[in-house]
């Protein structure tokens, strides 16, 4: 019997530059995706234009595919809260009966193995339950080994959020094209506009008179618009530039391993991570993807392709390093001994100075971005997006956490706002 299909849908697509469009998106991972499917259901005639010649096809289908509420501010809950409401009722929402996101709300554990983590632990949950974030456990050990027979015994405390979890982040990307460029078989609200997907088509020119964004050019041409977004991940510094504006982002490697194949893996585990270190990994496949952060990664420039380093994998995996998954839970030590095959994939965070988005306008009337997500695209894609276009219309359709607006109290997220510098956060 051949399997349910995962998605009746398919991508309406244009070989030729159509030559106006009220709004353009310029790239097609998740981000721009989700910002075309926006853009639509606010009425807007859209063109996507992407480079490759298939969306998700960079830095989105590297990503572990998880979403968490555990931040450390009320307004990257927010905005992630949103998205996560959009996806467990995605395909009612986006109007695509049968697709399926691949959603498993298995929660996030972060364990801690000293007390001076166990102290901080305390400290944050008890500042996220402060901002409404009232679902973060915060539980001992022996608790965490109670519902996680898996947990190591060096863990002295653990904070959990249940509704954590996992998504197919490129079913996602792509439920949000099928949704926006609303093919046969796609429910929308009457007052919705179309997007039209222009793939294969790296846009070369941002084109400005008298300070404002008049059109879009790739090498077949020009599409007139008086409304650009640009959402190119790792490329948004690099592509806000032809318009004369400065991003700045950091591109920097973040690899995952892959491992298909561990029966050791619990299948219904949360997403696991050692605070002290950063290691984490997340039931995949039949096996797990398994990370890293490397806080010492240097930037370099956007890259189409991310080399990736065999080191990586016996940094995560070998028992004997102090960074390995063993130390939290102790099943990788035998998976390890009993010999584990693996591959290593990579793509680039596209940090800010702040690790927060750019989500807004430029110095360029009609030009706007939507990007520097610094690792949190995936989850942000569904919050992010609506409250773009909502300070694109000027309308607020969104739930009122007072972001959309300009000025001072208003949108946290624009690219003119004051920024701390660099805070750390483990994933
Ligand atoms: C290893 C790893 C793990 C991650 N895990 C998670 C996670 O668990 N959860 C989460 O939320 N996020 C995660 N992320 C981050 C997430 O993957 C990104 O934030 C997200 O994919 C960014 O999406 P995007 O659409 O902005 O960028 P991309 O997916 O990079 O898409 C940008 C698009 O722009 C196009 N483009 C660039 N320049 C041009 C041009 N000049 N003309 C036309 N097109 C252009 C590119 O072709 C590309 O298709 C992870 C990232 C990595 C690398």
């Amino acid at each position: 019997m051949p399997a349910e299909p995962v998605t009746p849908f398919r991508l309406r697509t244009t070989d030729l530059l159509p030559s106006t469009a009220d709004l353009v998106v310029v790239g097609a991972g998740v981000v721009g995706c989700a910002t075309a499917f926006r853009a639509a259901r606010a009425g807007f005639r859209t063109v996507v234009l992407d480079a490759r010649p298939r969306p998700a096809t960079l830095t989105t289908p590297a990503a572990t595919g998880a979403y968490r509420l555990q931040f450390d501010n009320a307004q990257e809950v927010a905005l992630v809260r949103e998205g996560i409401e959009l996806y467990e009722d995605f395909a009612a929402l986006a109007g695509l009966p049968g697709h399926d996101l691949g959603l498993r709300p298995q929660g996030y554990l972060f364990c801690a193995r000293d007390e001076e983590m166990a102290a901080r632990q305390r400290e944050l949950v008890e500042r996220q339950h402060g901002f409404g974030l009232e679902d973060v456990e915060l539980i001992d050990g022996d608790e965490a080994r109670r519902r996680f027979p898996f947990v190591s015994d060096d863990v002295i405390s653990a904070r959990f959020r249940a509704r954590d979890g996992f998504i197919d982040q490129v079913r996602l990307a792509w439920g949000y094209a099928f949704a926006a460029s609303a093919g046969p078989g796609v429910e929308r609200p009457a007052e919705s506009s179309e997007a039209t997907f222009a793939l294969g088509q790296r846009v070369t020119g941002l084109r400005t008179v008298g300070g404002r964004i008049v059109a879009v050019e790739t090498h077949d041409g020009a599409v007139a618009a008086p409304l650009v977004v640009l959402a190119t991940g790792p490329f948004l510094g690099r592509t806000a530039a032809l318009a004369g504006v400065d991003v700045p982002i950091a591109p920097t490697r973040r690899q995952k391993v892959v491992v298909a194949d561990a029966p050791e893996v619990p299948a219904d585990a949360p997403m696991t991570i050692d605070e002290a270190t950063g290691a984490h990994w997340r039931p995949a496949l039949r096996g797990a993807f398994v990370l890293l952060t490397e806080p010492g990664t240097p930037a370099t420039d956007p890259t189409w392709s991310v080399p990736t380093s065999a080191d990586f994998a016996f940094r995560l995996l070998d028992p004997a390093s102090p960074d390995s998954v063993a130390a939290v839970a102790p099943f990788w030590a035998d998976a390890w001994e009993r010999g584990i095959n693996w591959l290593i994939v990579a793509g680039q965070y596209e940090y800010t100075p702040d690790h927060r988005p750019f989500v807004g306008p430029t110095p360029v009337d009609g030009l706007w971005l939507n990007g520097g997500w610094s690792g949190h695209g995936v989850m942000g894609s569904g919050g992010g997006s609506r409250l773009l276009l909502d300070a694109i219309t000027g309308r607020a359709t969104g739930p009122s956490w007072g972001i959309a607006a300009d000025g001072p109290g208003g949108n946290p997220f624009r690219l003119d706002r004051a920024m701390e510098a660099g805070r750390h956060d483990v994933l």
